[in-house]
């Protein structure tokens, strides 16, 4: 079997009710006075009250930051991380989706830093700087089941400067899932965040630093997208599908954290950087390519994703004939839950492919565990379009 690290970043405290401890566990990670951060959706559906509420009960003080933006734009992380210093808070608190989580990573080192963070953030993700001072401890609280940001080591953050997507090491201290808190995600951001959950366990399967480990977390991750996206889907208050939807998007960032991320998330990111689109529909749209091109190293993987999602193989197929009846299942599923196509959004094939060459100079893209060229990643980006 092949080598490799079994890694967990946070402890994670599990289960509908859960965000009720939010106040003892933000104590035992040594926060006195937090700084709350969410959006104006997530505040909108009662849940910033909820998590106050439950602070006030264990006597903790806070601030409230409601401003988080899609896709955690690097001035929003700047203009909080000044309140938080000048309200001299010594812990963050985020209470959201993907973006907010994100966001709420990021000021936890901008604030226990400077604004110097967000114009080198390339450096960090590198290994290249390291922050002089830690970051503020963070109780990551996702409110959507898909990104997996509350136990993964980055925040994806839109950068001005660079014009595009891009990591910043943070990793949080402590993790609540409460799936009843995404009972109230609209049907169709339901679905694209049910998608991520997958494209995250589809690319951990192949990335560089996959483990047995990693993949046993993923292929659960799979199976219970398979069986219970549809039917949160159908009814968003269908609390037992809420609760495996909300299990595996953890599973799936914690296996992701451990083996990674590749070419289709990098795609996903420059599509959705250049095309205002949600990060979900992208990978949503990305991950049956990144299928075809994957069972050429990894067919037996790919095979058995098929079998999860009740794919039949005669035994006799071709690598190229697994990953085909494969995608075609994933992208058919994708379709069933209502995520739109590219083409649906309005994009061209061209639009598209103009992105290869930025994609190729991403270093996340080659974190696949085999060959990428570029004319690898031109299929792929014209495969989704296709698909
Ligand atoms: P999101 O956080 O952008 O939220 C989408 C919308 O859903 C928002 O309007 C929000 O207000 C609303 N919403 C969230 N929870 C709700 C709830 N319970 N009830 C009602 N409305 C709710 O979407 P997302 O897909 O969760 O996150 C996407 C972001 O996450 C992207 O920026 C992506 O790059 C990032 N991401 C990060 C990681 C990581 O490891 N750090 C992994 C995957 C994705």
């Amino acid at each position: 079997m092949k080598k490799g690290i079994y890694t967990q970043l946070d402890p994670v405290l599990f289960g509908s009710g859960t965000v009720a401890a939010a106040g003892d566990k933000a104590k035992e990670i040594g926060i006195t006075k937090a700084m709350v951060v969410s959006d104006e959706g997530v505040e909108k559906a009662g849940h910033v009250e909820t998590l106050t509420g439950a602070l006030k009960e264990a006597g903790l003080e806070y601030i409230v930051w409601a401003k988080a933006e899609k896709d955690c734009p690097d001035q929003t992380v700047a203009e909080a991380a000044a309140i938080a210093r000048e309200e001299k808070v010594d812990g963050i608190i985020g209470i959201g989706g993907g973006s907010v989580l994100d966001t709420a990573k990021a000021i936890a080192a901008v604030t226990a830093n400077d604004d110097q963070v967000l114009k080198d953030i390339a450096l960090y993700i590198m290994g290249v700087k390291t922050y002089v001072n830690a970051p503020l401890p963070v109780l990551e609280i996702p409110t959507t089941s898909g990104t997996g940001s509350e136990s993964t080591f980055v925040a994806v953050v839109t950068s001005t400067d660079l014009d595009c997507k891009i990591g910043l090491p943070v990793p949080p201290q402590y993790a609540i899932v409460d799936p009843q808190l995404t009972c109230t995600v609209p049907q169709y951001i339901t679905a694209f965040t049910g998608m991520d959950c997958l494209a995250h366990a589809t690319e951990s399967l192949s990335e560089a630093k996959n483990t047995a480990h990693s993949d046993l977390l993923a292929y659960e991750a799979i199976r219970l997208v398979h069986e219970y996206l549809p039917k949160a889907v159908a009814d968003g208050n269908d609390l037992d599908a809420r609760e495996h939807l909300a299990f595996a998007s953890n599973i799936a960032g914690i296996s992701f954290n451990e083996s990674g991320t590749h070419v289709g998330h990098s795609c996903a990111h420059a599509i959705g950087h250049h095309y205002h689109l949600d990060h979900g529909v992208c990978c949503a749209d990305v991950t049956p390519a990144v299928i075809r091109f994957t069972a050429r190293d990894y067919p037996e993987k790919i095979k058995r994703y098929g079998e999860i999602f009740g794919v039949e193989y005669s035994g006799e197929e071709t690598s190229e004939e697994i990953g085909r009846k494969t995608a075609e299942a994933v992208s058919a599923f994708g379709k069933s839950v209502g995520v739109k196509t590219f083409r649906e959004e309005g994009l061209t094939k061209e639009e598209l492919l103009k992105l290869a060459e930025e994609i190729d100079a991403d270093h996340l893209a080659h974190c696949y565990g085999g060959e990428l060229t570029r004319s690898d990643i031109e299929e792929i980006l014209a495969g989704s379009y296709e698909d």
